[in-house]
């Protein structure tokens, strides 16, 4: 039914065993055997994460064994399902780079789809909130790449953190992942790598993978400092972060002096409940007390209740010229995030960190890739969310989305099926007549 488009399962997963084969072939000079081999573990990592079932590879090899087939031969043409030892030592191996692609093969499939539009909500560009999770955590587990950081009782603690970002739509649930960038230590590095600096590392790699693709960053208060907005401006991107007064006392100080000069902007509503909604907000004024200082825009917003109570403010500096006209919508731009409203995001993470009990942390990138994987799958779910009819039927039978995995899994464990399709469709209407012998 689905299976010929573009934006479907099939194509989906055919778009990564191309990357993965090519990864095979060019970076690891493998040939024959060992290419499938490779190709066969990246998929089944891929099918754990997307199935979010770690003991997967488990269950097909079960119905392997009784039926001499199975559904990661099926769905994600896996040929030999790998040993625990031989998927831990080829993930291990494959540099995170060359995995990247595949992010940058969905968004253009997206694009090519015209699903990407529908995601713009500021004219000046895309909405692509970005922030630091850590993924990883141990007192004794670790690899050349953790962050460590010591303690004066003697323990280390050791983890791995990754700058994640998104295009959201503050009216959208699905969300558009683009590659994330690692924070690690690098071989031979004394200093710890941190947010900031994969911040900037992050903006270089998208500007060049999308020279032309208008963006607005958003991020919390640590990266509304000079030297990001000066790595913003020199990538051409716009910006809306959130400045707080107790980072930026230069910047409010001239805020007071404006206010008294009457410069300042303010625009009130009151909304059903009785609540007001006050935004105020102020153009051109410099970041900080710095001869260099860039000049920025100001805004402001509160929620008042009962008179005078303030149950919510924040601020923000942007480039983009506040007015009356946009600064509700760059208030809405400014609190959209994709990690937190995300309810998968963390189901998936956890998966992420249940493989890597299977499997082990690895000597190399075995914790990224598998990280990798997971953000792959997500970004399928995504896609399938947006443009695939059968899944949205078949999601409609159960009211959490929960439910509704849990039952594929269930499934894929005692029935083969020949596609994503047939699997979607028995969900959609079992048979009836189905008794146990
Ligand atoms: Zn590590």
């Amino acid at each position: 039914m689905n299976t010929g488009t573009k934006l479907g399962f099939s194509n989906l997963r055919k778009s990564v065993s191309a990357r993965v084969n090519e990864i095979a072939e060019i970076e690891m000079r493998q040939v024959g055997k060992i290419k499938h081999s490779m190709h066969d573990a990246c998929l089944s990592a891929l099918a754990m994460m997307y199935f979010q079932d770690a003991s997967m590879l488990e269950f097909q090899r079960r119905l392997q064994e009784q039926t001499q087939m199975n559904n990661l031969q099926t769905l994600f043409q896996v040929e030999t399902i790998p040993k625990d030892n031989q998927l831990r030592d080829i993930i291990d191996a494959i540099p995170s780079q060359k995995l990247l692609p595949i992010f940058n093969d969905f968004f253009r499939l997206l694009q090519r789809g015209n699903q990407l539009q529908p995601f713009q909500f500021l004219d000046e560009g895309y909405l692509l909130p970005i922030d630091g999770t850590q993924y990883f955590s141990s007192e004794t587990i670790n690899c050349p790449s953790c962050l460590t950081k010591g303690y004066k009782n003697g323990t280390i603690n050791y983890s791995h953190k990754v700058l994640g970002a998104s295009i959201v739509h503050p009216e959208k649930k699905q969300v558009v992942p683009l590659a994330p960038e690692p924070i690690k230590n690098s071989d031979g590095s004394k200093k710890q790598d941190c947010e900031i600096n994969a911040g900037k590392r992050f903006l270089n790699r998208i500007r060049q993978e999308h020279p032309k693709l208008e963006i607005v960053i958003t991020a919390d208060d640590l990266y509304s400092r000079q030297p990001f907005i000066e790595a913003l401006n020199q990538n051409k991107m716009s910006y809306i972060l959130i400045a707080k007064p107790s980072s930026h006392k230069v910047l409010f100080d001239q805020l007071i002096e404006k206010e008294d000069l009457d410069q300042a902007h303010l625009l009130e509503w009151q909304d059903n409940e009785g609540a007001i909604h006050r935004y105020e907000w102020i153009n051109d004024i410099r970041l900080n007390g710095n001869k260099s200082a860039p000049l920025v825009n100001f805004f402001e917003y509160s929620i008042i209740r009962d008179g005078d109570k303030i149950t919510y403010k924040n601020s923000w500096v942007t480039d983009i010229r506040v007015t009356g006209n946009n600064v509700k919508k760059l208030v809405k731009a400014g609190r959209a995030k994709w990690k937190i409203e995300n309810e998968n995001f963390n189901t998936l993470k956890n998966l992420g960190y249940h493989a890597e009990h299977n499997y082990g942390h690895g000597k190399k990138n075995l914790s990224f890739n598998f990280f990798l994987f997971t953000l792959l799958a997500f970004f399928m779910h995504q896609i399938i969310e947006l443009k695939d009819p059968l899944y949205q039927i078949a999601r409609a039978k159960f009211s959490a989305k929960k439910e509704f995995w849990n039952q594929l899994r269930c499934t894929i464990r005692v029935i083969i099926f020949e596609n994503w399709e047939s699997l979607l469709g028995f969900v959609i209407s079992p048979p009836t007549d189905i008794r146990a012998p």
